[in-house]
């Protein structure tokens, strides 16, 4: 329609009357008109199809916000994709939520974090602009769909951004949460990706991540492993340390063997979690040298035998 359009403008042009004068003095095309000739209504008949069509048609790169806009037809097309990511499941990161990611892995120096988002990418992620998106996830989250209600009544809720974001958590143990999710539980502040780390490495939540331990998830997806804290004498283990120890230890308990694809229900094996050999005070001694893998059962039975480590 568009081409057609811009073809007999074209001929209008070349022609000795001046109608070409009269369409160029109203809008030539409606956006509506150009979001639907750009994608066949039999492939995407709403506006939010469209841009769904438009996002899974090139998933994992980054488009730009006009981009969208032309192609959903609608100058409410910001709100279209907020209702496909929160509502419907679909894993679409803003560049708004990408730079509070880097800006964290900054803070903290985990080059691991943004070599990840780099590959996730497929550009520097220092450079994604607020206004751009990508769908980190070709499949549809039929689970985050289901988590909208949770998610929507935990927002609502007063006290600080860590207590609704570790709520949202406990009420969904083992599955897996994107930042999106947990920017929108902070209502858009950035803190939420600090108060994330926090949770984890200062009060022992086993939120993990990508480069934290977990290497089968995908960068800038959070799962609370297990609903409990780890032992005070156990937390404020930097990242890089965590996963150095555990690659050392084959990401496996050292007197059980017991892994993750050992996982079953009726297994009380539920997590690997780090334990410093050394009692020590003052926090210190998170060496390499100094931490072991064990899976929470043996971890248990570690500090049953030393019962004066809490
Ligand atoms: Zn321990
Ligand atoms: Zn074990």
């Amino acid at each position: 329609m568009l081409v057609d359009l811009l073809h007999n403008f074209k001929k209008e042009l070349e022609s000795p009357n001046l109608r070409a004068i009269k369409l160029l003095s109203r809008p030539i095309i409606s956006l509506r008109d150009l979001g639907s000739s750009l994608i066949p209504s039999e492939q995407a008949a709403s506006a939010r199809d469209r841009i769904l069509f438009y996002l899974r048609k090139y998933p994992r790169f980054v488009v730009d916000g006009d981009e969208l806009m032309v192609v959903s037809g609608i100058g409410e097309w910001a709100r279209r994709v907020r209702e496909l990511r929160v509502e419907f499941g679909w894993w679409i990161y803003s560049g708004v939520t990408v730079a509070d990611m880097v800006e964290d892995a900054r803070t903290t120096e985990n080059d691991a974090e943004l070599a990840s988002l780099k590959n996730a990418l497929g550009i520097d992620p220092s450079k994604i602009k607020p206004d751009q998106y990508v769908l980190m996830r070709v499949e549809q989250d039929r689970e985050a769909a289901h988590r909208w209600n949770v998610l929507n009544e935990i927002r609502k809720k007063k006290g600080s951004v860590s207590d609704r974001i570790i709520e949202y958590f406990r009420r969904n143990v083992g599955q897996e949460i994107t930042g999106e999710e947990l920017k929108y539980l902070a209502k858009d502040k950035k803190e939420w990706a600090r108060r994330v780390r926090e949770l984890r490495t200062e009060q022992g939540w086993p939120i993990v991540t990508k480069n934290s331990g977990r290497t089968d998830l995908a960068v800038g997806v959070y799962v609370l492993e297990e609903d409990r804290q780890a032992y005070e004498h156990d937390r404020f283990i930097p990242d890089p340390i965590r996963v150095a120890v555990l690659q050392r230890d084959g990401f496996k308990c050292i007197e059980c063997d017991w892994h993750r694809g050992m996982l079953s229900p009726t297994d009380p094996r539920k997590m690997l979690e780090l334990h410093h050999k050394k009692h020590h005070k003052d926090r210190g001694g998170n060496t390499v040298d100094n931490l072991i893998t064990l899976c929470n059962v043996h971890h248990d039975e570690q500090h049953r035998k030393t019962p004066r480590l809490k």
